[in-house]
């Protein structure tokens, strides 16, 4: 048996060429007679992968030098609540705009300690837009402004930083780091979980502007300090060093397949693939995103008989076309399509789905 397409929203699909890579270097690391994954994360070997990966990470998305880079576990939903512990002080106003089931993730993990101000959200109408900029209200003195890029689940996305003035935009990338060129100098935060677009689960990335990590945040321990992971290099404790080694053979990956400005030009033609089966469809398929806020990195759809999701799974999954169902929270289907999934991968779902609706429509 061959390796199928994953459609998977994360963990999800690597780049086979890494796999094997990494495959390939399990046993023995060069030289040194013992696994990395064996190997002190103090010693020679471990510190050049890492630095090797920052450097990597920061050429992939132009991270200018004014912002450090910090390589942490506790996922993404950590992040959300050492955000505010880090940048908000006691009781401070941050604001919040819901786009999405992540959104709300942060609003939870961030309420314990911080007065947490919903902007704007687009909840009343399911998620299936961004809310526009011109209805935000935001808190003057907050903290930050806290944005989801790109929602995993609703499948809505952020076209480029929204203005905010000179409080510091914070952002979850999870879901679409790397995906396109960004301009990180307009975010004061940015962070991702790597799970979808940047490697295996396990190890999270966050972009911080080193202005910020002189704020004085709120009592913490000084493993939920940032300033204390920025000066340690992000080895205040044991980092996930398997995790950031093929961290870095992906990011190196993606600079070999020509970086973010082609991921941006294979992405766009992968999504318009797709809702093109999807509005061409007449109603067999449905995604009910406003057609400016689809995301480029998670398709959701509908099939219009609930009846044949079912059969669309098996089906799908026989024709080698994995984990297309939705999250839970929504139910349907859901086709996640990050930089690691060829384009042909793609072509081959939305034949499939034409060819299912031929055979059931
Ligand atoms: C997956 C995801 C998360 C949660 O990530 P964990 O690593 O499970 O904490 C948060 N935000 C977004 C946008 C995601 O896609």
């Amino acid at each position: 048996m061959s390796r199928a397409f994953n459609f998977s929203a994360g963990p999800a699909t690597l780049p086979e060429p890494v796999l094997r890579q990494a495959q390939a270097e399990m046993l023995e690391w060069r030289d040194a007679r013992a696994s990395l994954v064996e190997l002190s994360h103090r010693g020679a070997e471990f510190i050049e992968v890492a630095q090797q990966a920052e450097a990597d990470l920061r050429r992939l998305l132009s991270i200018p030098a004014d912002y450090a880079v910090l390589f942490l576990q506790g996922g993404a939903t950590a992040q959300q609540a050492l955000i505010p512990l880090n940048f908000a002080e006691p009781g401070q106003a941050a604001d919040y705009v819901l786009s999405g089931h992540w959104g709300k993730t942060a609003v939870k993990q961030a309420r314990p300690y911080v007065d947490v101000r919903i902007a704007a959200s687009s909840e009343a109408g399911g998620f299936r837009d961004i809310p526009p900029r011109e209805a935000w209200t935001l808190t003057p003195g907050a903290a930050y402004v806290h944005i989801t890029a790109n929602e995993t689940i609703h499948g809505v996305e952020f076209r480029g930083a929204p203005e905010v003035g000179e409080v510091p935009l914070v952002a979850d990338f999870s879901s679409s780091i790397a995906s396109e060129p960004i301009d990180v100098s307009r975010y004061g935060v940015i962070y991702a979980g790597a799970q979808k677009n940047l490697g295996p689960v396990g190890i999270t990335v966050v972009i911080v502007r080193r202005d910020l990590l002189e704020r004085a945040g709120q009592p913490r321990a000084d493993i939920f300090d940032y300033r204390s992971h920025a000066r340690s290099e992000s080895m205040l404790n044991t980092p996930p060093t398997w995790n950031w080694y093929v961290l870095g053979l992906t990011v190196k990956w993606m600079l070999d397949e020509g970086g973010v400005e082609e991921f941006a030009r294979r992405n766009a033609r992968k999504a318009a693939m797709l809702y093109e089966v999807i509005d061409g469809s007449g109603g067999f398929y449905r995604n009910e995103v406003a057609p400016h806020a689809r995301s480029r990195m998670n398709v959701p759809f509908f099939l219009r008989e609930e009846a044949l999701d079912k059969l669309f799974l098996a089906e799908s999954k026989a024709a080698g076309l994995l984990a297309l169902k939705g999250h839970r929270a929504l139910g349907g289907m859901r086709a996640s399509i990050y930089n690691a999934m060829p384009e042909e991968g793609v072509r081959a779902l939305a034949e499939f789905m034409r060819d299912f609706q031929r055979r059931h429509g």
